[in-house]
C-alpha cells in the first residue's frame, strides 16, 4: 500500500518552518509496512490544494494531510478536501456544542468563526481532538482513505497514534518489519556505496538506505515480510556479506554512536581516558562527555590552544615546538604522552592542526590534521588531510580520534 502526504498551510512554505509531521507520520506509516511515495506543501490555496487531493486519492491509497484545520479564513483543509470528493460539508450541532463547552471550561467565550471547525465532510467519521479544538476526520472513498489532521505536532501525534494507527493497522496487510543497523566510520560515503552498492541493489527487499554526517556513516537495512524468521533470513542474506566486505569499520551493529561505543569498551576494562585539545577546543571533551555516566571513564583534559600553553600544561617541550611546529606528529605526540602522564589516564588522545578557514603558513594546509594516543605501550600518531569548512574539518577529526581509541581498545 502507497501513502502520500500533503502539509497544508503557507507559513510552512516560509524560511523559518519545516514540516515535522510528515517526518512522523513517514516513520509510523513504514512501521506498518506502508511507503511514503509523495509528499509535499501546499500554501492556503483552495485551489491548489483541492487539485492536489485529487491527484494524491488518485494513486494513493492512503492519503494524510496536515493543518489547515483552524477556525480563521485560511484553513481550508476541509473544503479543499470536500471540494475535491465533490461532497458536501455538513454542520454538526454535537460538535460545536462540544467546542463551546471547551471554551468554557477555560473560561472563554467562544468566537463565532469557530463554528467553522463544526463542519464535517458527509459521510467522514469524526477524531476528536482532545488536545486542541480542531477534530480532525477520516474519510474512505472507492478503497482509498484521507485523514484530515490537525496542524500543531502535539496534536497529530496524539491523534493518530490513539485514532488512526488502530483503523490503519486494519487497513494494511499484515508485514513483520525487522532492521539491521550497521555504524561505520573512517572512509567516504561513496567509497562505502561502491563497496557495498554490488551486494544490497541486488535486493528490493531488505531495502537499503546509507545516512551520512561529520564522518559517521550509517547503513540501514529494511526487511519486510510476512513472518519474523524470513525477516530475519533476509536480513542476513544481505547483511552478512555487508559486514565482511567491511570488517573492522563497522563499530556499531545496535545503533549506538562512536563515542557511546567507545565508552563502553572503556568502562568494561576498567580504563580511563584523558585528552589535550589544540584547534578543536574541546569538542573532543564534549563528545566524550555526552553519555551520562561517563565520569567512569573521562578523566578530563586541556585546552592548549597557545605553544605557551603546551608546553606549561602539557610539558611538551619548546625545542619540539621549535624544531617540528604545533602542528605535526611530534607535537601531537608530546601532548598525548604529557595528557596521559598529568592525569594518570590508560589512555590519551590530543589533536593539533590547521582548522582554518585561513591557511597554516608554515603549519600546512587547511584541514591538516595530527591525532595522536597514548598509552602504556608507547605513542602512536594518525596524519589525515580533510577538506571543508571549519566545522567539517573539526568534527571530522573529533570523529577519527574517537576511532583511533576503539582501535586501540579492541586489540
Ligand atoms: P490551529 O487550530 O492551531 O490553527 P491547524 O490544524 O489549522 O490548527 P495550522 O494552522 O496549519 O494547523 O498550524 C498550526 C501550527 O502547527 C503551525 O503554526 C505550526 O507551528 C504547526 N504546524 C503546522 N503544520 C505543521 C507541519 N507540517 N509540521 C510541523 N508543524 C506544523
Ligand atoms: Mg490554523
Amino acid at each position: 500500500m502507497d501513502a502520500e502526504i500533503i502539509a497544508v498551510g503557507s507559513e510552512m512554505l516560509t524560511p523559518q518552518r519545516v514540516d515535522t509531521n510528515s517526518l512522523y507520520l513517514t516513520g509510523e506509516l513504514n512501521n506498518l509496512g506502508v511507503e511514503v511515495k509523495t509528499k509535499c506543501v501546499i500554501g492556503d490555496d483552495l485551489e491548489r490544494l483541492s487539485d492536489a487531493v485529487r491527484r494524491a486519492l488518485s494513486r494513493s491509497e492512503i492519503v494524510i494531510l496536515s493543518g489547515g484545520l483552524g477556525p480563521t479564513e485560511d484553513d481550508m483543509t476541509r473544503e479543499a478536501v470536500a471540494l475535491a470528493l465533490d461532497r458536501k460539508l455538513v454542520f454538526q450541532p454535537a460538535i460545536a456544542e462540544a467546542l463551546a463547552q471547551r471554551f468554557a471550561q477555560f473560561k472563554r467565550a467562544m468566537a463565532e468563526i469557530n463554528k467553522r471547525q463544526a463542519f464535517v465532510i458527509e459521510g467522514a467519521h469524526v477524531l476528536p481532538n482532545d488536545r486542541g479544538t480542531a477534530p480532525g476526520q477520516w474519510i474512505e472513498e472507492s478503497g482509498a482513505v484521507a485523514m484530515l489532521l490537525p496542524g500543531p505536532p502535539h496534536e497529530l501525534k496524539a491523534m493518530f497514534e490513539r485514532q488512526c494507527l488502530p483503523r490503519l493497522a486494519r487497513m494494511v496487510p499484515k508485514q513483520i518489519i525487522r532492521t539491521l543497523q550497521l555504524r561505520v566510520t573512517g572512509m567516504g560515503e561513496s567509497d562505502l556505496d561502491q563497496l557495498i552498492a554490488p551486494v544490497y541493489k541486488k535486493y528490493a527487499n531488505p531495502a537499503t538506505t546509507i545516512l551520512a554526517a561529520n564522518g559517521d556513516l550509517q547503513i540501514h537495512l529494511r526487511a519486510r515480510c510476512a513472518t519474523a524468521g524470513e525477516a530475519e533470513v533476509l536480513l542476513a542474506e544481505v547483511g552478512g556479506p555487508i559486514e565482511l566486505l567491511l570488517g573492522d569499520r563497522i563499530y556499531s551493529r545496535n545503533g549506538d554512536p562512536l563515542d557511546v561505543v567507545v565508552g563502553e569498551m572503556l568502562r568494561k576494562r576498567h580504563a580511563t581516558v584523558s585528552v589535550a585539545e589544540s584547534c578543536t577546543g574541546g569538542m573532543l571533551g564534549e563528545r566524550l562527555t555526552a553519555a551520562p555516566g561517563s565520569s567512569d571513564y573521562f578523566l578530563g583534559g586541556f585546552i592548549t590552544y597557545s605553544n605557551a600553553m603546551k608546553m606549561e600544561l602539557l610539558g611538551v617541550a619548546p625545542e619540539t615546538l621549535d624544531q617540528f611546529g604545533a602542528v605535526s606528529s611530534e607535537t601531537a605526540e608530546a601532548m598525548a604522552a604529557g595528557a596521559r602522564r598529568r592525569t594518570n589516564s590508560t589512555y590519551a588522545l590530543a589533536i593539533t592542526g590547521v582548522a582554518g578557514p585561513d591557511a597554516g603558513g608554515e603549519d600546512g594546509p587547511v584541514g591538516t590534521m595530527f591525532v595522536a594516543i597514548a598509552d602504556a605501550a608507547g605513542t602512536h600518531v594518525a596524519h589525515r588531510q580533510f577538506l571543508g569548512d571549519r566545522t567539517r574539518v573539526r568534527t571530522f577529526t573529533v570523529q577519527m580520534a574517537l576511532d583511533l581509541l576503539r582501535r586501540r581498545l579492541w586489540r
